[in-house]
C-alpha cells in the first residue's frame, strides 16, 4: 500500500436477530432505534463526505470491507444503494471489496447486486457445524445453509473466508477439528479460527455466571488452538496471522490493520486510523442520523496518537502476522531501530523464547503464539 492508498470500512448495524455472545454494535431488524433507510440514507451522505475528501488528497481506496452487523440481513435493493454509493462516491482503485455474509440471509438478488458492483470476496460467519450449539449461541442458520452459503459464493466471488469459532460452550477439540475437516472439505481458501471471548453484558455471560452453561477450561482451549495449526498446516494452509489461514488469498484489507496503515470507517460507531489520529463514530443512532441531516462528520472522539503509541502499535499489531514486523520497514518509517526503542522488553522475550529475530523480522515462536496477549502487553507502555 502506498501514501496515496488507503482502505475503508463501512459498519451496516443490522442483525436478524441478536446472538447470545454478541457485544457488536448491532441491533436486531425488529427493534433497531432506526430503520435501515434512513441509516442508508445518512451513510451514503458519510460515504460522499469521505470520497470528497479522499478525492481532495488523490488517495485511491485500495480495500473495501462492509462488514457489521450482517450487511447481508439488508434487503436486496437496500444492499444495492450502499453499494451504489460506495461506486459513485469513493475513489475506488479496483479494491479487494469484501462484504460478510450470513448464511440464511442469501439471496440470488442479493448476490447478483455484489457480483454487479464489484464485490470480489465474501466472509462468510459459519461459526460451528453442530446443531445445537449454534442455537445455544442463538445464531439464526444451521450447518446445512452454512455449507449452502459457502457454495453460493464459492461459484459468485473470486475469494470466500470462512470465520470458523473455537472455544464454544460444550465443544471438544474433537468437534472443532470436524468443523475444520467440513470447511476443507468445501474448498474454503481462507479460514481464520476466533476464540470466543465472553463478554460482559451479553446473554451468555449471564450464563457462564450462573453456571448454566460451562466453557472449555484453558487447556482445552490451548489444545483447540494447536489442533487448528496442525490440522491445517499439513493441508497446505499457511498460518499467516494468528487466527488466519489461507491457501494464497490472504486478505489485504485486514492487512491494513496488522501493518498499522491508515483506514477510514464509516458508518454508526467505526473507527478510523488516519492522519496520525484515532477516531471513533458516535455509537449513538440518532446523533449519527443528525450529524450527516446536517452535513458533518459523525466523529464523537478523536485521539492524536504519539510517535511513542505509533512505534507500539506498529510492533503489536505486526506481532500478529507469521511473518512478524520487518525491521527495515519499522526503520524506513521511524528513522529508528525497534531493537534499540524496545530494548529491555525484547531481550526479556527473546530469553523467554517468546520472540525471535531472524531474517530481518522480529517476530512470536511457536512458543510465544498461543501467549500473544501477555507478549503484546510487554509493549504497553503506562
Ligand atoms: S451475526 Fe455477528 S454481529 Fe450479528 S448478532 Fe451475531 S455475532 Fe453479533
Amino acid at each position: 500500500m502506498t501514501e496515496k492508498e488507503i482502505s475503508v470500512y463501512i459498519h451496516i448495524p443490522y442483525c436478524p436477530a441478536k446472538c447470545l455472545y454478541c457485544d457488536f454494535l448491532s441491533f436486531p431488524l425488529c427493534s433497531a432505534p432506526a430503520v435501515p433507510a434512513a441509516y442508508i440514507k445518512a451513510l451514503t451522505r458519510e460515504i460522499f463526505l469521505w470520497g470528497r475528501k479522499l478525492e481532495s488528497l488523490d488517495i485511491r481506496v485500495s480495500t473495501l470491507y462492509i462488514g457489521g452487523g450482517t450487511p447481508t440481513a439488508l434487503s436486496a435493493s437496500e444492499l444495492s444503494e450502499v453499494l451504489a454509493a460506495c461506486r459513485r462516491y469513493l475513489p475506488l482503485a479496483e479494491p479487494e471489496w469484501t462484504v460478510e455474509v450470513n448464511p440464511g440471509t442469501l439471496t440470488p438478488e442479493k448476490i447478483e447486486e455484489m457480483v454487479k458492483a464489484g464485490v470480489n470476496r465474501a466472509s462468510i460467519g459459519v461459526q460451528d457445524l453442530n446443531e445445537e450449539r449454534l442455537v445455544l449461541l442463538g445464531r439464526q442458520h444451521n450447518p446445512a445453509q452454512a455449507e449452502e452459503a459457502f457454495l453460493v459464493c464459492r461459484d459468485a466471488f473470486p475469494a470466500v473466508s470462512v470465520d470458523v469459532m473455537a472455544a464454544l460452550p460444550g465443544q471438544e477439540p474433537a468437534d472443532l477439528q470436524e468443523t475444520l475437516a467440513a470447511v476443507c472439505g468445501w474448498g474454503a481458501r481462507h479460514i481464520s479460527v476466533y476464540g470466543l471471548a465472553v463478554a460482559e453484558g451479553t446473554p451468555l455471560f449471564k450464563l457462564v455466571k450462573e453456571d448454566r452453561v460451562a466453557l472449555p477450561d484453558e487447556e482445552a482451549q490451548l489444545e483447540m488452538f494447536t489442533l487448528t495449526r496442525e490440522y491445517l498446516l499439513p493441508r497446505n494452509y499457511e498460518h499467516y496471522e494468528i487466527a488466519s489461514y489461507t491457501k494464497g488469498q490472504h486478505c489485504r484489507h485486514n492487512l491494513t490493520y496488522w501493518k498499522n496503515l491508515p483506514y477510514a470507517g464509516i458508518g454508526l460507531g467505526a473507527h478510523s486510523y488516519w492522519q496520525k489520529m484515532r477516531l471513533a463514530n458516535t455509537r449513538q443512532m440518532e446523533v449519527y442520523l443528525q450529524s450527516l441531516a446536517e452535513d458533518r462528520l459523525p466523529v464523537a472522539e478523536c485521539h492524536n496518537v504519539s510517535r511513542r503509541e505509533e512505534m507500539e502499535d506498529t510492533i503489536i499489531l505486526g506481532l500478529r502476522l507469521r511473518d512478524g514486523v520487518s525491521l527495515s520497514d519499522f526503520a524506513g518509517r521511524f528513522k529508528r531501530d525497534l531493537r534499540e526503542v524496545f530494548a529491555a522488553e525484547i531481550k526479556r522475550l527473546l530469553e523467554l523464547q517468546l520472540l525471535e529475530c531472524r531474517d530481518g523480522f522480529l517476530r512470536l515462536t511457536d512458543k510465544g503464539l498461543p501467549l500473544a496477549n501477555t507478549v503484546f502487553a510487554e509493549f504497553i507502555s503506562c
